[in-house]
Order: C-alpha cells, then sequence, then structure tokens
C-alpha cells in the first residue's frame, strides 16, 4: 500500500483525500478489509510486528487497514497527530478515560454533556474509584475551583447537548493546564468542519462517529484524538480490552469524512433558517441555537466556530404535553434520539436522553419539560417549517 495523504491540503481536500491507502489493484474507492487476522511471511517477522520492531498488521482488534485509513483521514481533519478510532462515542470516552486515569483520581465535567456521559461518569466510573465533579460549562471559576491535587481530566462538550452552550475552550484548556490535567472536548456536534479544538488549545478530542461523521444514521463509532505520547495508554487499553471499531464501520465513516464539509455547512444554513423561523412563533417561549444574536454566547461560539451547527433546540410553551403534542404531530421529522443524520430527527430531551438524569440534575442543566430538540437535516426548509405548523396556531 502506497501512501497519498498530504498535509498541507485544505480541510475539504483531506476530506476526500487524506488517509487514503491503495492496494495494488489500484481501486480508487479505499477497499474494506474485513478479515480478524493477518498473515506474516514468517515466524521472524510475526515476532518482529508483535515485538513492535515492525510496523504493520497482527489483528484487528488493535491494527486494520480499513480503520487505520479512517483514523488517518479523521487525524488529519482535526489537526491531530494521533487517532484511535473505537466501537462507538461513549467507548470513545470509556477508553480515553480507562487509558488516563486511575482509581483514587478525580475528573472535572461540564454538568451539560451528553446523558449517557453523565452515567457513565456519576455512576460506573464512580464505582471504580474515579471521583467526577460536575460544574457549569460556561463559568470558567467552577472549573477552577473544583480542582484538587488528584484532578487528571477536564472534560466538555461544545456546544452542549441539548441547550447548545458554549464554552471558551481556549480558558477551559488554560486551567487545566495549570493544574496538571488534560482538556478533552467532545467534538460530535461541531465535528473539524466547524471546530477544530486542538488548534484552541484542548488536549484531547472525543468523538461519537455514529453522528455527523456517518451522516446518514447507519453505523456506530467513535474516536479519541491527540498527540501520540498521551493517547499511548488509550491505544493501549483499545488493544487490550478491545473495545474497537470494525472495519465495516469505518469504511463507512471513511465515506462519510469525504463529504463532511459540504454537509455540515448545508445541515447548519437549514439549522439557521429554522432556528430564525423558531423565534418568530407564537408557541415557542425561547430558541437555543448558537448562531442566532440572541444566544448568550454568541459572539464567543462565532469565534470559535464556522457557524452555529445544525442542533437547534427550544422551549415549546405548555410544557411536556405541548411538546409531546408538537412532536406527535409531525408527519416527516423522525421522532428520534440520533442526531447527525441527513434526515432531521426531533426528541423530548427530558423524558428520553435525559431520563436517567435525576429531575433535580435536569432542573439545574435547564432542561425543562417543554424542550424539544431537533438536529436539523438536509431537508428542504419550507418542508420542515410545513411540519412544526402546530407552533404557528
Ligand atoms: C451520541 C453522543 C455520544 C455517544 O456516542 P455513541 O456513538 O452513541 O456511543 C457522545 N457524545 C455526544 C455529544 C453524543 O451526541
Amino acid at each position: 500500500m502506497t501512501e497519498r495523504s498530504i498535509e498541507q491540503w485544505r480541510a475539504e481536500t483531506q476530506g476526500v483525500r487524506a488517509g487514503s491507502a491503495h492496494t495494488q489493484f489500484g481501486e480508487n474507492s479505499e477497499a474494506m478489509f474485513l478479515t480478524s487476522s493477518f498473515v506474516f511471511e514468517s515466524a521472524a517477522q510475526a515476532a518482529a510486528r508483535f515485538g513492535g520492531q515492525e510496523p504493520g498488521n497482527i489483528y484487528s482488534r488493535f491494527t486494520n487497514p480499513t480503520v487505520t485509513m479512517f483514523q488517518d483521514k479523521l487525524a488529519a481533519l482535526e489537526g491531530a497527530e494521533f487517532c484511535v478510532a473505537t466501537s462507538s462515542g461513549m467507548s470513545a470516552i470509556l477508553a480515553c478515560v480507562m487509558g488516563l486515569c486511575s482509581a483514587g483520581d478525580h475528573v472535572i465535567a461540564s454538568r451539560s454533556i451528553f446523558g449517557t456521559s453523565v452515567q457513565l461518569f456519576a455512576n460506573i466510573l464512580q464505582r471504580w474509584g474515579l471521583q467526577t465533579t460536575f460544574v457549569s460549562l460556561t463559568d470558567p471559576d467552577a472549573w477552577q475551583a473544583a480542582v484538587q491535587g488528584n484532578t487528571k481530566l477536564f472534560f466538555c462538550e461544545t456546544p452542549s447537548n441539548p441547550l447548545t452552550e458554549v464554552c471558551d475552550i481556549r480558558v477551559l484548556a488554560d486551567i487545566a493546564h495549570q493544574a496538571g490535567a488534560l482538556l478533552a472536548v467532545d467534538n460530535c456536534f461541531c465535528t473539524p468542519a466547524l471546530q477544530k479544538p486542538l488548534e484552541l488549545g484542548a488536549d484531547i478530542i472525543i468523538h461519537s462517529a455514529t453522528k455527523y461523521i456517518d451522516g446518514q444514521g447507519r453505523c456506530l463509532g467513535g474516536a479519541v484524538l491527540g498527540k501520540k505520547a498521551v493517547l499511548e495508554p488509550v491505544y493501549g487499553f483499545l488493544r487490550t480490552a478491545g473495545p474497537t471499531m470494525s472495519a465495516f464501520n469505518a469504511w463507512v465513516f471513511l465515506k462519510g469524512l469525504e463529504t463532511l464539509h459540504v454537509r455540515m455547512a448545508a445541515h447548519a444554513a437549514n439549522a439557521l433558517a429554522l432556528a430564525t423561523w423558531l423565534e418568530q412563533q407564537p408557541r415557542v417561549a425561547r430558541v437555543y441555537y448558537p448562531g442566532l444574536t440572541s444566544h448568550p454566547q454568541h459572539a464567543l461560539a462565532m469565534r470559535q466556530q464556522k457557524s452555529g451547527g445544525a442542533i437547534v433546540s427550544f422551549d415549546v410553551k405548555g410544557g411536556k404535553e405541548a411538546a409531546w403534542q408538537l412532536i406527535d404531530a409531525t408527519r416527516m421529522i423522525s421522532i428520534t434520539a440520533n442526531l447527525g443524520d441527513a434526515k432531521s430527527t426531533i426528541t423530548h430531551p427530558a423524558t428520553t436522553t435525559h431520563s436517567r438524569v435525576s429531575p433535580e440534575a435536569r432542573t439545574a442543566a435547564g432542561i425543562g419539560d417543554g424542550l424539544v430538540r431537533i438536529a436539523v437535516g438536509l431537508e428542504h426548509i419550507d418542508d420542515l417549517k410545513a411540519d412544526l405548523a402546530l407552533l404557528q396556531r
């Protein structure tokens, strides 16, 4: 296989061309390597591969050419030295923490992270001796005040799910580094097409490839990106514990990354148009979208991101009943908790993605009973508005 990737390419070109490797058959579309193991030429070569003296594939739990191509392409797009692909976004977070933290360590996490991420830190990792303090995403003083001698990791998501709060990545990175900790940013909502956390000082990027990297709601996957020296233990965890991305899924994500930039621009343009329209509807109490001037961190978001992204949340007047009524009145938009799909999706966070979070914690995070989240897809904006026409009456 011959490498063709060039670092100087512009992002759009990297999406299409980076990380591409080719076999002797001269295929233009990258090959899918569905093989669990790789054959060696000799016992000596096997020993050299296992010992790390010779690079190359060994076994698909931790080396597979299709997965490597995906890792190289995503790393090029994020400007990262190293990428570890995983079986899902959650296993990316798990691998990151398992690789970088030990029992007795402390994590500071934003309160406004994906509901399952809260569960992972608060319930599961806690049982293994990792303490997590949850703080407000947008209050740097709270992060500073939560620092302990054993703080190893800062973890945030920006913009957050579902309220699209935005934090200043550079400010959080400075606080983390002064504390001797690393900053991990879940870049799922923006993707590298809209935001590059490493350039803003973050140490680690987490992805759920399930979302915009796939882009059409097919496969689950995740990734951890950063410096090789930092992520070596994360790769070690993957190699040993095995939350591995399948070659099939890696191939789907490779194809997804080729169109990431055009898709994200189209998603964001649709989202801005929908958010602007929602703000004018009588049944809508409040719209949360970083691309709107009414968003509390609009200026920061526009500095840090290329656009507001594709997630729009809003409070419907009338609480849960009105929110469910709106959702049930849609005919086109998919009622599902997934996001990052060409198909727009609508969800009621309080009773789905965040239902396992206690009511108190939900209220503290600002997730009300009337909140509705739309992950704006690629349908025509007029058809989206028509599907939400109930809000006009
Ligand atoms: C979906 C999601 C995850 C988890 O990813 P899975 O691929 O579903 O495991 C993590 N973070 C964010 C922001 C997400 O939206």
